[in-house]
């Protein structure tokens, strides 16, 4: 718990502590990435779920294709099982052949899946079959299957290779079974060949309805059957597919890439229960996923919207801070920094000194009887000479660590860092002449020309506290002892010796209030 307070207060401790801009462009930040993180985390969700709900569909489809394949295997199987019974009852003489045709087209005709029957002998040559009345002439001894079994004496059955009918070239795969003579040895082959036709415009059926793509697949990976209809044919299945089967065989699901098109797919596949045979239903990716980019688009859209507005209400408060905070720091009447502004820069930059080991200097300012001034001239002609002054002030700073600010009132302070004593000093007289070179009239003091007393101090790291409060402390002390010399002219804290007073130049006069 302690922890969690702790990594809170990490978290939130910019917000707490940084500027009114940085907040707002950390919150600015916060809330789109919030936004954008909320989107898509909602976005991969919808697109995970598209892919669940694929497979769960892929997976039931596959699973009833299956069942079905496996009935039309199991009805072919059951008749090739009765046929080798019955031939083993009653032999293959000339009557028994001409009722085995007969039988044998009544079920062809009344199966649509059965493409024909036939039984061969043990040489492989065609006894019946129910394709052609006369099927003399017709060797299959070099059929995959008859040499199964002929070499295998188990009365299973066996579904073999995909072949072309010799009668009409259509392809199939058989199911077969061995017959025996009466004395046990090989007799011949019974078989059965189920049409991949027929699966074909099953699948194809299907396919219609779901889209995507549906196999019938033996466990060498051949693919017997395949809707939508290949272009090149059947073919095989490779790449990784092909391995996911060999590793998994009995069902599941996967993402792969086609070895057929190259297109990345999702899959689910059923192995049949008594046959080699798989089937597998399969979806692009890019299908699947085609409801959830309509919704990606609109999100985008409105997520794009909401940014865009975020940015444009963030970027209008911030200009706004910085507005205020510029406001903040600067005077209005003259344009300078204010009190507040040099309280933080003076203690900047004695603790920068403290660092550096280089001297800071403060000189306080104060414009002589000002208050006879405004009397005189009125409020804002007094306006009018502060601005000048704060110009005057101004335009004597050349160097970087030079900083002027309206300290209140008629007073003025100037920071110099990076500068001894003598510098700031030679700095104030500067400005004093550059004020009595505006030669503003005065009522009836002195000259009778507009001057200020300035007292200057400097902090010298090493040997002084590094203390702002006090380095101005000492500055004002100095001024006054400029003011008690009789004014129009610059002290220096330490020594506390005033310089002479400045010459008199031309007059001119500000414009009365009244
Ligand atoms: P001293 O030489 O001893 O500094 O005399 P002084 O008259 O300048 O000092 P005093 O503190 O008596 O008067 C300061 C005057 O400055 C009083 C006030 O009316 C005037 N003043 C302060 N702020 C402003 C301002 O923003 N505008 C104008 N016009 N006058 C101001
Ligand atoms: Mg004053
Ligand atoms: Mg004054």
């Amino acid at each position: 718990m302690n922890r969690l307070l702790l990594v809170c207060r990490w978290v939130l401790s910019p917000l707490v502590w940084s500027s009114l801009r940085s907040r707002t462009l950390g919150i600015m930040i916060c809330v789109c990435a919030a936004l954008v993180g909320t989107e898509i985390w909602q976005l991969w969700r919808v697109y995970d779920d598209n892919i669940r709900q694929n497979e769960i569909i892929a997976s039931n489809t596959a699973q009833s294709l299956a069942g079905q394949a496996e009935n039309t295997l199991k009805t072919a199987d059951t008749i090739v099982a009765s046929l080798v019974e019955r031939v083993e009852a009653e032999g293959t003489g000339p009557e028994a052949k001409s009722r085995l045709y007969h039988l044998m087209t009544s079920l062809a005709a009344a199966l649509p899946a059965i493409h024909e029957m036939g039984i061969m002998d043990r040489n492989g040559d065609a006894v019946v079959k129910s394709l052609v009345a006369n099927p003399a002439g017709l060797n299959y001894a070099e059929r995959e299957y008859y040499r199964h079994h002929r070499t295998h004496d188990d009365r299973l059955p066996y579904i073999g290779e995909r072949i072309t009918s010799k009668i009409d070239g259509a392809q199939s795969i058989t199911v077969t079974r061995r017959y025996n003579n009466p004395d046990g040895s090989f007799g011949g082959v019974v078989v059965t060949s189920v049409s991949l036709a027929f699966f074909q415009q099953m699948f194809d059926r299907m396919q219609a309805k779901s889209g995507g793509a549906i196999s019938l697949l033996a466990d060498d990976g051949a693919i017997l059957a395949h809707s939508p209809a290949l272009p090149k044919g059947a073919g095989q299945v490779a790449g990784e597919l092909r391995q996911h089967l060999r590793d998994h065989p009995d069902g599941g699901s996967l993402g792969y890439r086609s070895g057929l098109d190259g297109v990345k797919r999702h899959g689910s596949y059923q192995h049949l229960s008594h046959f080699p045979l798989t089937t597998l239903v399969s979806q692009s990716d890019w299908d699947i996923q085609a409801p959830w980019r309509a919704e990606l688009e609109w999100h985008g859209i409105i997520l794009c919207c909401v940014v865009i507005v975020v940015i444009g209400l963030g970027g209008r408060a911030i200009t706004a801070t910085n507005m205020l905070e510029a406001q903040a720091l600067q005077d209005s009447l003259t344009g300078l920094a204010n009190r507040r502004c040099f309280d933080g820069r003076i203690e900047r930059e004695t603790q920068r000194a403290a660092r550096s080991g280089q001297p800071v200097s403060v000189i306080m300012i104060d414009i002589d009887h000002f208050k006879d001034f405004n009397d005189c001239f009125g409020h804002p002609a007094g306006d009018e000479c502060l601005r000048m002054v704060a110009r005057a002030i101004q335009g004597c700073l050349r160097r970087k660590g030079e900083f002027a600010a309206r300290y209140g009132g008629e007073e003025f302070a100037v920071l110099v860092a990076g500068c001894d004593g003598r510098h700031a000093a030679a700095l104030a007289e500067t400005m004093l002449a550059a004020v009595r070179g505006l030669a503003l009239r005065q009522a009836g003091h002195l000259d009778d020309v507009v001057t200020f007393s300035a007292g200057v101090a400097t902090y010298l790291p090493g040997r002084d506290a590094s203390d702002a409060r006090a380095l101005v402390e000492r500055a004002d002390a100095a001024l006054y002892a400029a003011k008690a010399a009789g004014r129009n002219r610059v002290a220096t804290a330490g020594s506390l010796a005033a310089s002479p007073p400045h010459e008199t130049a031309e007059l001119v006069s500000l414009p009365s209030a009244a």
